[in-house]
């Protein structure tokens, strides 16, 4: 069975496969009757994330079975799919697939492995405009951005919005909508920011607004451009999420594999974040989104030209760490 022929099984049971759901749980079941069928001895863990061995499994590649409940049918599956894939082609090779849990929702089962590889390969749909829009099919992920969730609050006074004089008012929603203003400025100089939570008190057509709370989510690709961001918005972060530097031998057998290929940050956080937070050498290969990068949404869309040409590129990559 193809890879797109798999893909579209999974998307079979059902768009949402929510974290320890019942769909969930049959992805894995498919998945695990794939990784026999590829000669990998199935197991799993007490967070139920699957693993397929063969031999001393000290290389992985893989990613998560579970989805979002607008999903199209490539972010997650995709990399547990080819890394099945290669893992059939390398017959003779000591290697290990895994499908961790819970990766769109947490607490992301990457976090609670029990053992740790010697290297860790990530392919994933690249969810973003980047590659379609450089005409790449494959870009090699450096890091993924560190990410800083900053609120803050405006206060000001309520009032009568029908008596009130324009002069005469503090509005604490005027104030905040100068500063998401602010925010976007900010960000223009690096890095990416937004404003996707607000909160308006008391919430009504007739009153004057006085109080209002904005979360800021802030990302860029290290720590040190990070803190610039963070200090160009000016206000201090409620939680701070270390950027994961992709690295090591996988990181150099991808590079060996796509020696034009273009490299880039991700913007959003993976399996493989986690495993590089943990010390494990992890490197990810994004494939080229069509339809403008959309994700999380039914027009997700990656071509089968372009998912060959990932499961060659991981092949080689893993030939190259298990050598
Ligand atoms: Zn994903």
């Amino acid at each position: 069975m193809s890879v797109v022929e798999r893909l579209d099984e999974i998307y079979a049971i059902a768009q949402h496969r929510a974290a320890y759901s019942p769909e969930e749980d049959a992805a894995h079941e498919l998945a695990a009757g794939w990784m026999e069928e590829a000669g990998l001895t199935v197991s799993r863990d007490e967070a139920g994330n699957l693993f397929g061995t063969r031999g001393d499994a000290r290389v992985w590649a893989g990613s998560h079975l579970d989805s979002v409940p607008t999903a199209g049918r490539f972010d997650g599956a995709l990399g547990v799919v080819a890394a099945i894939e290669a893992a059939a082609r390398l017959p003779d090779r000591a290697l290990g697939v895994v499908a961790f849990r819970a990766e769109e929702t947490g607490p992301m089962g990457s976090q609670f492995v029990e053992q740790r590889p010697d290297a860790y390969v990530e392919v994933h749909i690249e969810q973003g405009p980047v590659l379609e829009r450089m005409g790449e099919p494959l870009g090699i992920v450096t890091a993924i951005a560190g990410q800083a969730k900053i609120p803050v609050t405006f206060g000001g006074r309520a009032d009568h919005a029908g008596t009130t004089p324009m002069d005469a008012r503090d509005d604490a929603l005027v104030k905040a909508a100068r500063f998401v203003l602010h925010v976007e400025e900010a960000a223009r100089a690096g890095g990416v920011a937004t404003v996707g939570m607000v909160e308006v008190h008391p919430g009504a057509a007739n009153v004057v607004p006085d109080r209002v709370e904005v979360l800021v989510d802030a990302r860029a690709p290290t720590r040190p451009e990070l803190d610039a961001l963070v200090a160009r918005i000016g206000h201090e972060p409620r939680t701070i999420h270390e950027p994961a530097a992709m690295s090591g031998a996988p990181l150099d057998a991808l590079r060996a594999a796509l020696p034009d290929a273009p490299e880039l940050v991700s913007g959003a956080g993976h399996d493989a974040m986690i495993l590089a937070a943990l010390g494990v050498p992890s490197a990810m290969l994004f494939v080229r989104s069509l339809n403008g990068g959309i994700s999380h949404h039914p027009d997700e869309l990656t071509s089968e030209e372009d998912i060959a040409l990932a499961v060659d590129a991981l092949t080689a990559a893993l030939d190259r760490l298990t050598r």
